[in-house]
């Protein structure tokens, strides 16, 4: 048949035929070359990082039937997960149900909106929203993950923190030792610690077809990947290079709250792809004593906040993220003290978190008087008996709101039993939120909005989502719904 005898139909399919062919046989010839000495796996999917989100999308995989090769630079996972309070931000499951509580997806998907000030990705949030419940089930029944009692806290949190119960604190360690025996206990997976991804392979035409890793060892593994990649490496928070040129430098000082193993590779190996980088300069925020890493988290609200001249420094109705935001900008060291008396140490919250810095043998600064406390914390005796007492007087009198700066709580404590107690903290940094956008089935977004083929992120690693602040334990749910995403759509395309 000549070209004049084809129709328009066969002469486009018989072009787009060849172009096709044209394109397999780049695939196949045109990955990174392989440097000498380096050896080759082949996998059907390869995840890279082993923490909540890594271990649930590799499980999801193996489940669906993937051979799976599952890397951490780290001996074992080493990232924020292991940190983490084990609070899962969840609506519509059956722990609510046996707690007696209630909820609707609208609500909760106002909520998430309104603590991301709009800016959330709406199409991701009303997914977040929707495959929560079905989060909490999988780990359940997958995972074997316990719940404790549920209750009603306030807003945002209000009936949606399911905790991870178990023997192991926090419940981030307990979760994570979960997952990595079901891991482990998986014959689709292999697992490779001590392995570091340095480089995505591809193709010229941008799609990803495995990973280069070095080993501690010395060793270079090129895994290939017949699915995809699925980054789940985490943010940036300890990139100080990042942090200065995305947030800037005052950010960079302030202390980590998580795990130093979180370097960037979110953004460093995927650039290559064109993605498209959202909300690099968003990050979550949290109080921390930074040398020993006592986390002092929501008691912060439970007493008053001064800085080193004895004087109050913000309103303590705010948010402990926003407390711990500001106080770089606020104070000139970012260092303050929360400041409280008797009647609050047996409330749980503050109990948990005085325990916390006695286990970190974190400084505790303690008088009768108000006079002894301030000459224990080194601070102007006369300045801080003032500011406690001009504090005092407002509360009582109910004019705590004119005080400069206010404290609009509702029932802001007086601070009149003895012993007081002082803890200093600083504001520290718990983790990034910008990273590459990804679509709902979890493929990275290039910066056309098309996904790049085979290359998968989940967790912290991505971007969108979250914006300013989060409800607590929105993060973990987040993990596992895209970590699993990213494992059933890497297995698919496999068999594709
Ligand atoms: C103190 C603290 C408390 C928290 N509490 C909560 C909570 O209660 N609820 C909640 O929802 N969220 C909480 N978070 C946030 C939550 O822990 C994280 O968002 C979540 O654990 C992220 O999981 P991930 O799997 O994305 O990453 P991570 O758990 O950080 O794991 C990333 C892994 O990737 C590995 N890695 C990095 N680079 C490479 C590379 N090049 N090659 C191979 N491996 C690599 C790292 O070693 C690490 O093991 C908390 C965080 C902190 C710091």
């Amino acid at each position: 048949m000549t070209i004049r005898d084809m129709d328009r139909r066969t002469l486009l399919k018989t072009g787009l035929m060849s172009a096709a062919a044209a394109g397999a046989a780049t695939i196949a010839n045109t990955a990174s070359a392989k440097p000498a000495g380096a050896s080759e796996m082949h996998f059907d999917v390869v995840v890279l990082g082993a923490g909540c989100a890594g271990l649930s999308a590799a499980l999801e995989a193996a489940d669906k039937g993937a051979k799976v090769a599952l890397l951490d630079k780290m001996f074992g996972p080493f990232g924020n997960t292991i940190y983490a309070g084990g609070h899962f931000n969840a609506t519509n499951t059956f722990v609510q149900k046996r707690d007696g509580l209630s909820d609707t997806l609208d609500e909760f998907y106002k909520d998430m909106m309104d603590v991301s000030m709009g800016r959330g990705d709406p199409e991701l949030t009303r997914m977040y929203v929707e495959k929560s419940g079905e989060c909490i089930q999988w780990l359940t029944d997958r995972v074997g993950i316990q719940w404790k009692k549920m209750h009603e806290e306030p807003w945002p949190a209000t009936v949606r923190g399911h905790v991870v119960d178990g023997p192991k604190k926090p419940g981030g360690a307990q979760l994570t030792t979960q997952l990595l025996d079901a891991v482990k206990a998986s014959k689709n997976i292999t697992l490779f610690f001590n392995t570091k991804a340095i480089e995505l392979l591809k193709t010229p035409a941008l799609a990803c077809t495995g990973v280069r890793a070095v080993t501690t060892k010395g060793e270079v593994i090129d895994f290939h990947a017949k699915g995809g990649v699925i980054i789940a490496t985490g943010g940036f928070h300890n990139n100080k290079e990042m942090i200065c040129k995305y947030m800037g430098g005052g950010v960079a000082w302030m202390p980590l709250r998580g795990a130093a193993t979180l370097t960037g590779e979110n953004i460093e190996l995927t650039r290559p792809f064109f993605p498209q980088y959202v909300n690099m300069d968003q990050y979550h925020s949290g109080p921390i004593h930074g040398p020993t890493k006592a986390n002092p988290s929501l008691m912060v609200n439970y007493g008053i906040i001064v800085n080193k001249e004895a004087q109050r420094i913000i309103d303590e109705v705010n948010t402990y993220v926003y407390i711990a935001k500001k106080l770089p900008q606020i104070t000139p060291d970012n260092w303050a003290y929360i400041i409280i008396d008797q009647k609050v140490v047996d409330v749980s919250t503050v109990a948990s978190r005085i325990a916390r810095y006695k286990k970190a043998k974190a400084p505790i600064y303690e008088g009768q008087t108000i006079a002894e406390l301030a000459k224990a914390m080194n601070v102007p005796i006369e300045a801080l008996e003032k500011t406690v007492a001009d504090y005092n007087a407002a509360v009582k009198s109910g004019k705590s709101g004119s005080l400069t700066p206010p404290n609009t709580l509702k029932n802001a404590p007086v601070l009149d039993k003895g012993p007081f107690l002082a803890f200093p903290f600083q504001g520290g940094m718990t983790a990034t939120f910008g990273g590459p956008k990804i679509s709902k089935k979890a493929e990275v977004l290039n910066t056309e909005n098309r996904p790049v083929p085979g290359l998968y992120a989940a967790g912290n690693a991505i971007g969108g989502l979250f914006y300013d602040d989060y409800i607590v334990g929105s993060q973990l749910t987040a993990a596992v719904i895209w970590g699993r995403v990213a494992g059933e759509e890497a297995a698919g395309r496999t068999k594709r």
